[in-house]
């Protein structure tokens, strides 16, 4: 059998092979592999120089200085450190957080543990476009407001936040804003000064590049303070100890720069795909989308097929891999709480699928993951 047509980027992404190449060489003996940590040889600074190399090409990504920085295992501890190590830090200040009932779970479980440990958290409601309305944050913020979490772009829908209306209720009630930024890597602009965005979680792997690496980006004028959540030798100015993987750093850089070189014109052509995977679709009936297109991302494609049990439908879809709900919920047969908060009916959401499209995406790969949806359907829907 062939292997499935894979349809299923947002989940995560295949490591471009340009940079599989430059990991490949911070690996062996051969190559610049040492602990950038090491400050009595060459090896170790050759190593560093690589690290910092990497470092410089993220901040540019993002608009940011390389020290604003700080390597994580990837956008989940990013996202553990930008919050708990916030919240903790400006406890004197404040304890209330703000952030939304549709952010990935990373964002979510987080704040539920800084409830429990006696923080405030206030969950915004989107609006039916899945996007969160300034307005409602305005009336969220409290004097003792000292961050707001809110995504750039929804890793189930698509849909992107307006960073910049945002910041502005932010910082005009004194509080700082953090935005995970896994899904807008490629897709959209980010210029954390532009934006007003004061911390940033990143994901090497929803970017062509490889999984267990991330980073979060910390503002240095005004100063932002977060608490180290893991000890251990002070790596990354104190922020996250813990030996840098060398090849993983240079793989994200290299990502990241062909991200900034490429990703406008990667979702130029991403947009043109969805578009064929649509039309591919449009004589079918009864095919909805569960996000207003204008307010999406190309590509992430998210459809209701009424009348069919999603699940049923994805295991009849042998040839495409693609998902139900979120990726972190495809064990559970709960709807997705993303399409929930967005008001989608149950009965609805449960005939949901995913469609998630990137850059190693072809014009044979919509036709045939089309044709295997018609059929799919067909038989689904006369049976
Ligand atoms: C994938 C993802 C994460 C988690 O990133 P990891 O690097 O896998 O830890 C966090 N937030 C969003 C929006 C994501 O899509």
């Amino acid at each position: 059998m062939n292997a499935p047509i894979y349809l299923d980027y947002a989940a995560t992404t295949p490591v471009d092979p340009r940079v599989a190449e430059v990991m490949s060489q911070h690996l062996t003996l051969e190559g610049v592999f040492a602990n950038p940590a090491s400050r009595s040889h060459m090896p170790g600074w050759q190593a560093e120089q690589v690290v910092e190399g990497a470092r410089r090409q993220v901040a540019d990504l993002i608009g940011a200085d390389p020290r604003e920085i700080v390597w994580t295992s990837g956008a989940t501890e990013a996202d553990n450190l930008a919050l708990t190590g916030f919240l903790r830090a400006n406890r004197a200040r404040g304890r209330h957080l703000v952030t939304s009932s549709i952010e990935h779970k990373a964002v979510i479980d987080t704040a539920r543990a800084l409830e429990a440990e006696g923080f405030d958290v206030t969950w915004l409601t989107p609006e039916k476009d899945g996007r969160i309305s300034p307005a409602r944050l305005d009336e969220a913020m409290r004097d003792d407001t000292v961050l707001v979490s809110l995504m750039a772009v929804n890793n189930e829908l698509g849909t992107i936040n307006d960073l910049a209306a945002l910041a502005e209720v932010a910082h005009a009630h004194g509080s700082a804003l953090h935005v995970d930024a896994a899904q807008a890597v490629g897709r959209i602009e980010l210029d954390v000064t532009r934006q007003g965005i004061d911390l940033m979680s990143l994901s090497g792997h929803k970017a062509y590049g490889p999984k267990g690496i991330g980073a979060l980006y910390v503002r240095r004028s005004p100063d932002i303070r977060v608490e180290a959540l893991i000890h251990g030798g002070g790596h990354e100015r104190g922020m996250r100890s813990g030996t840098l993987p060398t090849h993983q750093i240079a793989g994200m850089g290299e990502a990241f720069a062909l991200a900034q070189a490429e990703g406008a014109a990667d979702q130029t052509r991403i947009a043109a795909l969805a578009q064929r995977f649509l039309d591919g679709l449009e004589d079918i009936g009864g095919v909805h989308r569960n996000t207003d297109i204008d307010a999406s991302v190309p590509n992430i494609v998210n459809l209701a097929f009424d009348g069919v049990d999603g699940e049923s439908l994805l295991m009849a879809l042998r040839g495409i891999a693609v998902s139900t709900g979120s990726a972190c919920n495809s064990a559970s047969v709960e709807p997705s709480y993303v399409l929930k908060g967005i008001g989608v009916p149950r009965a609805r959401a449960l005939t949901s699928l995913r469609f998630s499209f990137g850059r190693f995406t072809t014009d044979a790969d919509i036709d045939a993951a089309v044709a295997e949806l018609r059929h799919a359907l067909s038989a689904l829907l006369h049976h």
